[in-house]
């Protein structure tokens, strides 16, 4: 009875010390965008505490972390509350898990919609914010935030060079939503961080964090000067009736002045892994990181049909990349914190 007792108590203990480092990780990632473990270390690190959860409902802590989107934003900027919430993704990292996803997603199908098309994109790895466009003209941008709440950086977003502020073919939308991902190319970002260090300043740890600390800059004009890129990935307010599919989007978008990135549509998972691998293939080409692939039914209906869970859509998950150096420092990691 005391064994059974002393191991409730030392899931505990494990429990607690994966919630305080994640809370660490996450307000400095998320928040001072300075992060201090690699992606695939804080992924295998909140894993290890879902793997713990599952197997222990009943000690799951009430400020458990993994249900929660980001973090709180800065109180610098204006708070704006998202008309839709910012969700996060789920993730898959191997062939079976995708497998696995694809199940779950036709267990909630009727057998005339089991099988759908799907449509992979690039997982860019920059940071979510949302546009709003009244009458094609952009009125604002906001950051993710906690999912709920975000930062208003407008004024810094609209010195995104690839951005339009003004988009003729949508002039007749009275309110369009279109969120994406902004992003700093790698060639930018070893210019940033060269004169960061010849000017003794401090050097961004990766692309992704230096566009998150760009757009949080509180002076526009030194937002002007960061190499960014704006990727638009989704409509969520004013979606034309026509449209049907996520690929149909994303090539409105692109019509209308959007930049997008790859898409491909896959019709099973051995095509969806194919194209995957193909990626990861090309990855160290392409000009701007990627931590991943986004898989995502393509049918828009279908989508609305599945819903959300807690904090990410039942109809996307993103298929990560693999991390070469994960298993070495693991151990590290848990006890290290
Ligand atoms: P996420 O990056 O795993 O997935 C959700 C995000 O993917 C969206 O918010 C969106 O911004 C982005 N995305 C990119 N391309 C997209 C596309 N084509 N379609 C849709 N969405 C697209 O989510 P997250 O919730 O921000 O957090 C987890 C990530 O942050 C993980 O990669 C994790 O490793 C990293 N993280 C790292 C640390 C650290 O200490 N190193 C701390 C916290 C989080």
């Amino acid at each position: 009875k005391n064994a059974a007792h002393d191991t409730g108590d030392n899931i505990v203990i494990r429990m607690r010390t994966f919630i305080d480092a994640l809370k660490q990780h996450n307000y400095a990632y998320y928040v001072l965008d300075n992060p201090i473990l690699e992606d695939s270390e804080y992924d295998q690190l909140r894993r290890s505490l879902v793997t713990l959860e599952e197997s222990h409902p009943e000690l799951v802590q009430p400020d458990s972390p993994i249900n929660q989107v980001g973090d709180m934003p800065l109180s610098a900027f204006t708070q704006v509350t998202h008309d839709i919430p910012m969700l996060s993704l789920g993730n898959v990292f191997d062939y079976d898990e995708l497998h696995a996803f694809m199940r779950r997603v036709n267990d909630r199908l009727n057998d005339a919609q089991k099988n759908p098309e799907y449509e992979m994109e690039l997982k860019l790895d920059g940071l979510a914010v949302s546009l709003k466009y009244e009458h094609g003209k952009f009125v604002q941008a906001v950051t993710r935030g906690d999912g709920q709440t975000g930062e208003d950086i407008t004024q810094n977003t609209k010195t995104i060079r690839n951005l339009p502020l003004w988009l003729a073919d949508a002039a007749d939308i009275e309110l369009l939503e279109v969120r994406g991902e902004v992003l700093m190319p790698k060639a930018g970002f070893d210019r940033l961080n060269r004169l960061a260090e010849e000017s003794e300043n401090k050097t961004f740890a990766n692309p992704r964090n230096a566009a998150a600390g760009s757009l949080r800059q509180l002076d526009p004009a030194i937002a002007a000067s960061r190499p960014l890129a704006f990727y638009a990935y989704s409509i969520n307010q004013g979606l034309p009736e026509t449209i049907e599919t996520q690929s149909a989007g994303l090539a409105w978008l692109k019509t209308i002045g959007f930049t997008v990135s790859a898409v491909e549509v896959v019709a099973n998972p051995r095509a969806a892994q194919t194209y995957y691998e193909s990626v990861i293939d090309m990855r160290s080409d392409l000009p701007f990181e990627i931590d991943g692939m986004v898989i995502k039914v393509n049918n828009l209906s279908l989508q609305q049909q599945l819903g959300f869970l807690s904090r990410e859509p039942r109809w996307a998950t993103a298929y990560k990349f693999p991390a070469e150096t994960v298993m070495t420092r693991l151990n590290d990691i848990e006890w290290q914190v």
